[in-house]
């Protein structure tokens, strides 16, 4: 006889512990299952570990540049295995709090093992056969390996890996231009390794507006990483004891040495071993199929997080195990919102953005007003000299109304910036709203001020120009955005 739960949960990663959580607080009688070991990808092998290393990177490269400041340090050493038993120390202590928040859930039997489905409402993990009113997948992600001829055999690293090297490679190729390649690729390169990163796209970072990508490549650049982009990797050799990567562009292909190599091209979902035919859950691709109540074309089966292979970030893991959950206990039926997801790269200098890029919006055909500010043009900044200088700011705001659709940033503890930015756009915040929010000076977090007074000076000169031109003319107010635009021999002078 299976075991009957309101709820079975796979996965306690973060999407499936905040739907456990959740579930069970409403008093839905919970299995939580996991293959072990407990504690996600974020804690383990994700975010923790990776930023817990890149704080120690930032701290050698402070160091070795003290001399800006006034500061000598003599020789700079880094103590490689210092720099790893730190990060061990925190990650156990952040893994030992969520097995104990794991075991503190009400109504909740934790089950270890690895589930697989055999009907659409029944699991076997190991000889055990549960039962779930509801399910909701939340199985996280793997990496993506991309088939490249010979990569197997040379041999290479994955990010689990390249956060728990015993001693730093001599040279990396980082296979990727996206955040993990770039994030642990500058940590190696400030632990003195020689790195070099290679992105098929024109640009690191591709999702970001051209520009972003460009300030973050010149900062790196200018630390030494070597950055190769637009260039395919079509074949990985092994000689001399060195691997090597050739990769091409319209035919011209070059060599690249090093002596390991860093897979870093993005992850998939870790749905393979569910059995999910049983379960009638269809998939798109290697996505599972969801709807915006992130249920699975088998209405009593949800998923959540990197399983089911939307945005593979944790605050939207959070936010989609949570929801699962409300909706399968209460069958409130609330629709994810995705208007609003922040996200962040952690080098130095950080990238963030929220809200659609600039070239999201042209591709839309939604007519903005942009206005960026350099942080080497703001005060704070150089008070702090060195990095802090690198990058800038920008507002996106729709030109009709004002309000503020997005925000993007390089620079300077941008990851943490952001946050106004996000409260302003959550709250669907215009620029006029924003021009009379104090801000503290000196911050960092003044110079989200300088673009806002340039668009909104764009704005008062518009309105001016509507009052002045359109009046005579006897335009009504539908018509003034056709008449703003007007070529500029028209307007007053
Ligand atoms: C190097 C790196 C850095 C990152 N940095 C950031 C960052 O700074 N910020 C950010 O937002 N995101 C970051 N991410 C992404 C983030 O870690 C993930 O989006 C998030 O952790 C996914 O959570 P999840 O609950 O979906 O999956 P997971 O945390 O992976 O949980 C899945 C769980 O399912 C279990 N499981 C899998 N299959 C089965 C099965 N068949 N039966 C039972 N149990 C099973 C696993 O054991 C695991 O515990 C990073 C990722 C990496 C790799």
């Amino acid at each position: 006889m299976a075991d009957r739960f309101d709820v079975v949960v796979i996965g306690a990663g973060s999407a499936g512990f905040a739907a456990a959580q959740t579930a069970s607080r409403k008093g839905a009688k919970v299995a939580l299952v996991d293959k072990g070991p407990l504690g996600g990808l974020c804690i383990l092998w994700g975010c923790m570990p990776s930023k817990a290393l890149l704080r120690s990177a930032e701290v050698a490269h402070l160091a070795t540049a003290s001399r800006l400041w006034g500061i000598e340090t003599g020789k700079v050493a880094i103590d490689f295995r210092a720099v790893m038993a730190r990060k061990d120390r925190l990650i156990k202590r952040f893994a030992d709090y969520r097995i104990h928040q794991i075991h503190e859930l009400p109504n909740t039997e934790l089950i270890m093992g690895h589930a697989r489905f055999v009907a659409p409402d029944r699991l076997m993990v190991g000889n055990r056969e549960i039962r779930g009113e509801h399910v909701i997948i939340a199985t996280g992600s793997v990496p993506f390996v991309p088939p490249i001829p010979g990569l197997e055999q040379t041999g290479y690293i994955l990010s689990d890996d390249a956060l728990n090297l015993a001693a730093p490679p001599r040279s990396m190729l980082v296979i990727g231009g996206g955040v993990i390649a770039v994030e642990l690729g500058q940590f190696y390169s400030r632990m003195g390794v020689d790195v070099t990163l290679v992105e098929a796209a024109p640009h690191l970072l591709p999702k970001e507006d051209v520009d972003v990508s460009e300030a973050l490549e010149a900062a790196l650049s200018r630390e030494g990483l070597r950055i190769v982009t637009g260039r395919k990797v079509i074949r990985a050799e092994r000689r001399d004891g060195q691997k090597i990567l050739v990769v091409a562009r319209d035919g011209d292909e070059t060599e690249l040495m090093g002596q390991e190599i860093f897979v870093a091209a993005g992850r998939v979902p870790n749905v393979q071993s569910l059995n999910l035919d049983a379960a009638k859950v269809a998939m798109d691709g290697r996505r599972i199929r969801v709807n915006e109540f992130m249920q699975t074309s088998n209405p009593r089966i949800y998923a959540a997080g990197d399983a089911w292979g939307g945005s593979f970030l944790v605050h939207l893991a959070i936010a989609e195990g949570e929801l699962a959950a409300r909706n399968a206990v209460e069958h409130a039926m609330e629709a994810m919102d995705y208007r609003v997801v922040p996200h962040a790269v952690f080098t130095d200098p950080n990238v963030a953005r929220v809200g659609p890029t600039e070239h999201d919006c042209a591709i839309r055909g939604v007519d903005v007003l942009v206005a960026t500010t350099p942080f080497a043009e703001h005060g704070k900044a150089e008070l702090m000299g060195g990095t802090a200088l690198e990058g800038f700011v920008k507002l996106i705001a729709d030109s009709r109304t004002g309000e503020i659709l997005g925000a993007q940033a390089v620079g300077p503890e941008v990851a943490d910036l952001i946050h106004e930015l996000v409260a302003v756009i959550s709250l669907r915040g215009s620029i006029e709203a924003f021009m009379k929010i104090p801000h503290i000076h000196p911050t960092l977090a003044e110079i989200w001020t300088y673009p806002a007074e340039e668009i909104m000076e764009i704005l008062r000169e518009r309105s001016l120009r509507a009052r002045v031109t359109l009046m005579p003319g006897g335009y009504g107010p539908d018509e003034s955005e056709e008449c703003i635009e007007a070529p500029s021999a028209s307007r007053p002078q």
